[in-house]
């Protein structure tokens, strides 16, 4: 089973790492792709450009947990990377095997807002990170589907190729990218909340130093 992990990765950060892990070791996920995006349809354009990007996720990733994989197809596509080409593109690959996207909780209630998010559950199951302890209300567009596709039988994602909603409760790391841009832009030290080959890489390229 694989597991598909977006972000802009601006940079990738322990954050990322821990739960991508914590999720893999949950549902059985033989592969976790992180999937770094070109343009973000629904923010500001990331600070490093799509290259860094990946080469930091490359640095990252060196010793990685078995499985873990970069897929690089939102960055060679032009356009905004709208996750459910990326899905589509990636289904065409797979076949019928099971298919999981990967979301925190704020992406999933947010999901409506996505670039025809319907058409997500014909292309994967959707596994959302919940922080232990947190309210998962459902409301609006979105309360039927979670009704309907909402499952707490893991078996249920590998027995079918996409179409079920199941939360995972992953260990909150409050780390942020945005606030490790902003401990680079000022000069302290990001140690110990990225990999140190990546801290060096970006003291090196002297990223994040203007905003
Ligand atoms: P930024 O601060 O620039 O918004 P970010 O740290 O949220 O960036 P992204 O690359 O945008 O990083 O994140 C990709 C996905 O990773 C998001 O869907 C988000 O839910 C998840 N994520 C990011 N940080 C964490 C964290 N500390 N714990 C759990 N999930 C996280």
């Amino acid at each position: 089973m694989i597991g598909i992990y977006g972000g802009t990765f601006d940079p990738i950060h322990y954050g990322h790492l821990r739960t991508a892990l914590e999720v893999k070791e949950a549902v059985g996920l033989d592969e976790v792709r992180f999937v770094p995006c070109r343009l973000p349809p629904h923010r500001a354009a990331p600070e490093a450009d799509p290259e860094r990007r990946l080469r930091m996720l490359e640095i990252a990733l060196q010793d990685a947990e078995p499985g873990f994989r970069i897929d690089t197809r939102e960055l060679n596509r032009p356009g905004p990377s709208y996750m459910v080409d990326t899905l589509g593109s990636i289904r065409k690959e797979i076949g019928a095997r099971p298919l999981c996207l990967i979301v925190g909780m704020d992406a999933f209630l947010g999901l409506p807002y996505w670039h025809r998010w319907r058409e997500l559950f014909d292309l994967a199951h959707l596994v959302v990170m919940r922080r232990p302890g947190t309210a998962s209300d459902v409301l609006g567009e979105l309360e039927p589907y979670f009704r309907e596709r909402r499952t707490d039988q893991k078996g249920t994602l590998s027995h079918q190729p996409s179409g079920s909603i199941y939360f995972v409760d992953v260990t909150q790391l409050d780390i942020s990218a945005t606030r490790i841009r902003e401990i680079f832009k000022t000069g302290k030290s990001a140690r110990y909340l990225i990999p140190e080959p990546l801290r060096r890489f970006i003291l090196d390229q002297r990223l994040y130093l203007s905003s």
